[in-house]
């Protein structure tokens, strides 16, 4: 297992909070703050109308932009749907897909993570793939089965080329915006687990080149010990990124 062959990406999800003045404020921010920190990739993702003035304002800085969503379909009567193609043309980088808030509130399935992660990977787009297990899950002992199998069906029929523009979340739920974060040994258990599904899938070349987070609650206080863990290789990170003091202290703890 070899931590230095992959790539370290710290990456905001901004959810959705901050209107497109306070998205180029924040985004300058955390430029400035961020700025020579080359020891991980710093992303944002933003909510939609964010996207076009936070490419702008992060022009010319380690800073890139993201979406928190994108349809499968390439056009049509979708509404209130974005395609990949209408986010590459605001100059989006990222895609988060199969966040746990699509899931939980808005009838997001692995069968739809999927068909969103190959479309915005047709078109270009790099993917944050979350997953993760919930607290009757984890309760029940069963972790280690449910992102087994949400990784299979997540990455169904994608191919071990397109695996490289992916970064898998991993997110449990019971963590995400609850202020309970997960040790920094559940966290490795869980990446391992992960990569040794990928390795099952692509083979253990694709699976130690793949970049795995770790989500839920990371902040400040936090993120070191949980980024020295071998399997983890990043954080995506909700609350604490829309301070940029904050998440400027997380991307500082990723230098290492
Ligand atoms: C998230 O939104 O993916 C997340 C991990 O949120 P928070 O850091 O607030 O728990």
């Amino acid at each position: 297992m070899k931590k230095d062959v992959r790539k370290v990406v710290i990456a905001g999800n901004w959810k959705m909070n901050m209107t497109p003045s306070e998205a180029v404020k924040a985004v300058k921010e955390t430029a400035a703050l961020t700025a020579g920190k080359n020891g991980c990739d710093v992303v944002l993702c933003v909510p939609f109308v964010d996207i076009a003035v936070a490419v702008e304002a992060a022009k010319g800085t380690n800073v890139k932009i993201g979406a928190q969503n994108v349809h499968f379909e390439a056009k049509g009567a979708f509404t209130g749907e974005i395609s990949a193609s209408m986010l590459l043309e605001a100059g989006a980088e990222y895609v988060i897909i199969g966040h746990s808030e699509r899931r939980q509130y808005f009838g997001e399935t692995d069968e739809t993570v999927n068909k969103r992660t190959k479309a915005a990977l047709a078109a270009g787009l790099k993917v944050i793939l979350c997953l993760g297990e919930v607290l009757e899950e984890r309760q029940a002992g069963i972790t280690a089965e449910i992102v087994s199998m949400q990784t299979k069906l997540d990455l169904a029929d994608i191919s071990a080329e397109d695996l490289k523009n992916v970064i898998i979340a991993y997110e449990p739920v019971w963590a995400i915006g609850t202020g309970l974060t997960a040790t920094p040994d559940q966290a490795e258990e869980v990446c391992a687990i992960i990569r040794n599904v990928v390795c099952g899938l692509y083979g253990c070349e694709a699976a130690e080149g793949l970049t795995i987070q770790y989500g839920g609650s990371m902040n400040e206080g936090n993120a070191a010990e949980l980024l020295s863990k071998v399997n983890v290789d990043g954080g995506l990170i909700g609350g604490a990124s829309l301070v940029p003091e904050k998440f400027a202290k997380i991307v500082d703890a990723a230098q290492a």
